[in-house]
């Protein structure tokens, strides 16, 4: 049976444009190319979980401009319900520049727009998308105020609540107090702990530390050093898939897309969190963002593949 989830978040176009090497003050450069691809880690999570076959309701805000239409439309064809999208009247979508130079560094400005307007009224609008879904995901690339209502909702309904706290200054006791499961990476863990995490012990710390603020299960995500989950039945780290990564970009959301489509099929908590690294490392062996995130089908290939390894 397809599971429900419900995404609360921003939704952003990314223009990438390719130069040679990156501008001086004043300088008008040519660049190679421009590649304009969705962005935004609402969007990327509404897009991941679709892919991986669930039943999705994405609730954000994007402009009343060309970006805004493309961005519905590019939902509506992955089957994500779009009804809940509002197109504000005075702000733009909102945008990432990203320029990227000839030895891949890059320099990034993003204007919020409309994804700063979403409130609690806009998901007060939409609570019967939350109280039919099985998890409702947030991130904080949009106001607070917004998630805290999302999670007040799911709550009151029965509903789990699975937050990226990123960017983590935006993450308030309230909201964590209404956390089922976190899912922060290294960096967002430290500035929402004060804990560095160079060792297990170090990690399992962070993690109880937010546990004492209400969050009752913590997949802290480390890059190509895997994830580490603690629940209230003790903690596990999960390795990486091994992988040839190309481009990590999106992993995150990869990630938590799938831990929220495999606890609402009923899988534990660490069998999700497994399942999830499988997802996050086919994203990473590819290029892009949204164009990354596998499909179930996919998912379910390379873990053939890994029990064939297993066996012989
Ligand atoms: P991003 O901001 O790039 O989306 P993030 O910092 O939120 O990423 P990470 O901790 O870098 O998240 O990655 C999330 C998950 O993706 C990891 O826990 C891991 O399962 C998977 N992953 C990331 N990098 C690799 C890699 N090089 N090889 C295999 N798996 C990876």
């Amino acid at each position: 049976k397809q599971s429900r989830i419900c995404v609360v978040g921003s939704a952003n176009i990314d223009l990438t444009f390719r130069t040679p090497r990156l501008p001086q003050p004043g300088e008008t450069l040519a660049g190679h190319a421009l590649h304009q691809g969705m962005g935004g880690k609402g969007a990327n999570q509404a897009v991941a979980a679709a892919r991986l076959g669930a039943s999705v309701a994405f609730i954000a805000r994007v402009g009343n401009d060309a970006f805004g239409k493309s961005a519905i439309e590019a939902y509506q064809a992955e089957n994500i319900q779009t009804s809940c999208i509002r197109q504000s009247v005075d702000q733009p979508t909102g945008t990432a520049a990203i320029m990227v130079d000839d030895n891949a560094e890059n320099c990034i400005i993003v204007v919020a727009g409309a994804n700063a307007e979403l409130n609690a009224e806009d998901v007060k609008g939409a609570s019967s998308l939350m109280t039919n879904s099985q998890v409702v995901l947030c991130q904080l690339e949009t106001p607070v105020d917004a998630a805290v209502e999302a999670f007040r909702i799911a709550r009151a309904a029965n509903v789990l609540t699975v937050l990226t706290p990123a960017p983590a200054e935006r993450v308030t006791a309230e909201l964590l107090s209404l956390c089922d499961v976190c899912v922060p990476n290294k960096t967002e863990i430290t500035a929402m702990t004060g804990q560095t995490i160079e060792t297990e012990a170090d990690a399992l710390r962070a993690a109880e530390r937010l546990r004492d603020r209400g969050v009752k299960r913590v997949a802290l995500t480390m890059g190509g050093d895997g994830v580490f989950v603690v629940d209230e039945t003790g903690s596990t780290h999960i390795p990486a898939v091994r992988v040839k990564a190309v481009d990590t970009t999106g992993a995150g959301d990869a990630f938590t897309a799938a831990l929220a489509v495999s606890l609402a099929e009923g899988m534990s908590f660490v069998e999700s969190a497994r399942r999830a690294s499988a997802v996050a490392a086919i994203s990473v062996t590819r290029i892009g963002t949204q164009t990354a995130f596998p499909t179930m089908s996919e998912v379910n290939q390379l873990s053939r593949l890994e029990e064939n390894v297993c066996e012989a």
